[in-house]
């Protein structure tokens, strides 16, 4: 068994007492806190590549990578450069550029449905305006999203949501108007039947379907044969708009999004995450008649003081760039397999109940003996065991997200050995757990 590095916390211990006096919680972001998994959070210094370094000077190989917004790693050499050149440019103008154009029909180009695309700041920005467009566009108010899925913080997503709510146990938020969290209808996850009654209860009331194509804020639950496009189908026959969440997805399975891989053209798509590349950007998007109700063409106002920001928009073109290299996705989907195979294996050698959910560079490990289709088989996941597998890993300098709730990313920076070494931490990591 591979020695164990000595890690001392002090620094961050007496970093996170002082973030807690100033900062809510500590944090900008609830599961930061390490409130599901105990012990100090993770202060970051720096990060290179699939490496992170901890204020106490502790490395570690990140699986979290941004919440999957870095599928390179952390500061590439090239992308750091990119963004030192326009800094010296300008970081901000408030008028348009040719860069947002750039990023723009590389979106286009990559998910046709995306006819006209308009960049804000945040995923939780870009489904909220998503929500009021298909509002607007339909003239009906009820949304339908499905349990444990996640789509940012906005009013009409916080029932049953998954990712920090799922951690940390909230059902829905205090402060959303009972008005309107009312039009707000949950299914589970693939669940057809299910969205059906919802169409024949609510019959012309309601606007959209949003759906996470590829589960990710629920731990990661893959789409059962026929869900994505039964909502299609019936999304069309009843009216209603089906947006495509695709935050985490969009240019994490292909060079495109959920939509390219499975053949299916939804009305809206959000992305966020990947094509910011690290820096804080968001789009939506879709068809043209839709979009062009959106201002200054249409009367649904949306706006943003840093929209399409410059050095945002740098950090995009330059990443999307990469991804469009020939085999760049093989290579993830290769190191990425790997890491399933010897999750897989290192359940079957020491005999812990489990579940290895994969799809492409997502991946989740449920401590539940039943197969995971939707949120409530994911909650029968033993999420003590978790805590317990989260703390030997990181131990052994190894971070994945603090939550039984989360993806857990492969990025192009990790190499066959970061896999295996992580491999080997998983297989000691669960025997450890055990014994
Ligand atoms: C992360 C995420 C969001 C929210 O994006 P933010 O930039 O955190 O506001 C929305 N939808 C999905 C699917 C996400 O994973």
């Amino acid at each position: 068994m591979a020695t164990i590095p000595e890690q001392q916390h002090t620094r961050s211990q007496r970093a996170f007492e002082r973030a807690r006096r100033v900062l809510v919680g500590g944090v900008n972001s609830p599961v930061r806190a390490f409130g599901a998994v105990g012990g100090s959070p993770v202060i970051v210094d720096r990060a290179q590549g699939a490496q992170l370094w901890d204020v106490d000077g502790n490395a570690y190989i990140d699986f979290v990578c941004s919440w999957g917004a870095l599928i390179l790693g952390h500061a590439h050499a090239e992308i750091s450069a990119a963004l030192a050149e326009q800094a010296a440019r300008g970081t901000s103008y408030g008028m348009t550029t040719e860069l947002e154009i750039e990023l723009a029909e590389m979106l286009q180009k990559a998910l046709p449905s995306m006819e006209r695309v308009r960049f804000v700041s945040s995923g939780t920005e870009a489904t909220m305006s998503a929500a009021r467009l298909a509002r607007a566009a339909t003239g009906r108010d009820f949304i339908v999203k499905f349990e444990g899925g996640y789509h940012g913080h906005g009013d009409s997503f916080l029932t049953k949501a998954g990712s920090g709510l799922a951690t940390l146990g909230i059902a829905a938020s205090p402060g959303v108007p009972q008005a309107l969290a009312q039009l707000t209808l949950d299914a589970p996850y693939n669940d057809l039947a299910a969205v059906e009654r919802l169409f024949e209860k609510h019959a012309k009331q309601i606007a959209a379907v949003i759906v996470e194509p590829v589960a990710a804020n629920m731990g990661v639950i893959p789409p059962a044969q026929g869900f994505l496009s039964g909502l299609r189908e019936l999304t069309r026959r009843h009216g209603a708009l089906l947006i495509f969440d695709e935050v985490i997805t969009g240019f994490r399975l292909c060079f495109g999004g959920a939509q390219t891989l499975f053949g299916i053209e939804p009305d809206l798509t959000t992305l966020g995450k990947i094509i910011g590349g690290g820096l804080p950007v968001a789009a939506y998007g879709g068809r043209r008649d839709l979009m062009e109700q959106v201002a200054p063409v249409g009367p649904v106002y949306q706006a943003g003081t840093l929209s399409g920001n410059p050095l945002a928009m740098r950090a995009g073109i330059e990443t999307l760039k990469r991804l469009a290299a020939p085999g760049f996705y093989d290579s993830l989907e290769r190191k990425s397999k790997m890491l399933g195979d010897l999750t897989r294996q290192a359940l079957s050698e020491t005999g812990v109940a489990g579940q290895v959910a994969r799809v492409g560079s997502l991946l989740t490990l449920f401590f539940t003996a039943n197969p995971v289709d939707n949120y409530a088989a994911a909650k029968t996941s033993d999420t003590r065991r978790f805590v317990s597998f989260f703390q030997e890993l990181l131990r052994r300098g190894f971070l994945m997200a603090p939550s039984q709730f989360e993806a857990l990313f492969v990025a192009a920076a990790h190499t066959e050995d970061d896999i295996r070494r992580a491999g080997a931490a998983c297989r000691e990591s669960l025997a450890a757990i055990v014994s």
